[in-house]
């Protein structure tokens, strides 16, 4: 018996060979296939719609979302030329960008505000008299408290929402390292933040898709959700009114658990919250990444259509 399997493969090795040859490639091949697709289905699922003409001409609160804040130097740019990373391209804007970017928005009478107060202006029924915007940054990677809190601080010691990865903290992230709750603990105390609630350690896609989109996933959702409300009130002091889903989407499901809650949460669809704004649905934010600024932000500011 064992002679005739060896005279099989003595007679056969070049098959055999071929054969675990083409199998490793096509795996290999069907995983890099998968990195790619999520990569893609990240990149579509973050900046949806655009603002109607009316809502450009329209006061109302429009909420910002970032990610990194990075130093601008010459490593940078030889990263950002070498790089297809995505992230890297366009989750992050300058120190010198968000400086630019808030002088613009005071320059031009926009009125910068805490989310708590642009909540309390949604729950009234009169209309605005004023352009408003509330920053919220996703995710506090490290780059938050190291080089966007000084600029927020220098520029009037302005309100910012950041939505955290409870669960996370400290560890590397897609190329970057999150915040961790000792810096979490000091941008509370130094600095005119809030904090909200990313997931504990939810923030993953699933078969292309994020885990919060799948209705089975809806007990590990609220046991997530109760975790991260234990971690702010352990680290921070406080348990949060606040969600951003990561992605930008979740279930009715889950949707109604929060609206039960009281918990507000966040969308990453371009709109701008209005008075009487339905605040038990995921409020709109605008993410600002490569030309999310020129083509919302600006012309909503300057009340003028693109062309
Ligand atoms: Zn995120």
């Amino acid at each position: 018996m064992l002679k005739a399997i060896s005279c099989l493969i003595k007679r056969y090795w070049h098959t055999f060979f071929i054969t675990i040859c083409f199998t490793l490639v096509a795996v290999i091949g069907y995983q890099e296939y998968q990195a790619f697709v999520e990569q893609r289905t990240i990149q579509r699922e973050v900046s949806t719609g655009h603002l109607t003409n009316q809502e450009i001409h329209s006061n109302g609160i429009l909420v910002l979302c970032y990610h990194r804040v990075a130093r601008r130097s010459i490593f940078r740019t030889i990263t950002l030329t070498l790089s297809n990373n995505d992230q890297i391209h366009d989750y992050s804007v300058t120190q010198q960008q968000l400086t630019q970017q808030l002088l613009f928005l005071k320059k031009h009478g926009v009125r910068i505000i805490s989310m708590d107060k642009a909540i309390k202006l949604a729950k009234q029924s009169k209309p605005l008299r004023h352009k408003y915007v509330t920053l919220t940054f996703d995710d506090v990677d490290a780059t938050l408290p190291e080089n966007a809190t000084p600029v927020l601080n220098r520029l009037g010691h302005l309100s910012y929402l950041a939505f955290i990865v409870t669960g996370n903290t400290g560890r590397y992230d897609n190329g970057t390292r999150l915040a961790t709750w000792p810096q979490l603990k000091e941008m509370r105390d130094d600095s005119n933040v809030t904090f909200g609630v990313h997931t504990y350690n939810m923030h993953r896609l699933q078969q292309n898709k994020p885990l919060l989109m799948y209705a089975k996933n809806y007990r590990w959702f609220t046991r997530d959700f109760w975790q991260s409300e234990q971690a702010l009130k352990e680290h921070i002091g406080y348990k949060s009114r606040y969600f951003a889903y990561p992605y930008g989407e979740g279930t009715n499901k889950e949707q109604q658990y929060f609206a039960r809650h009281g918990i507000i949460t966040f969308s990453l669809n371009n709109a701008i919250i209005e008075p009487g704004q339905d605040l038990s649905q995921p409020l709109p934010r605008t993410m600002i990444d490569g030309d999310a600024w020129q083509k919302i932000v600006r012309p909503w500011v300057l009340g003028k259509v693109p062309h």
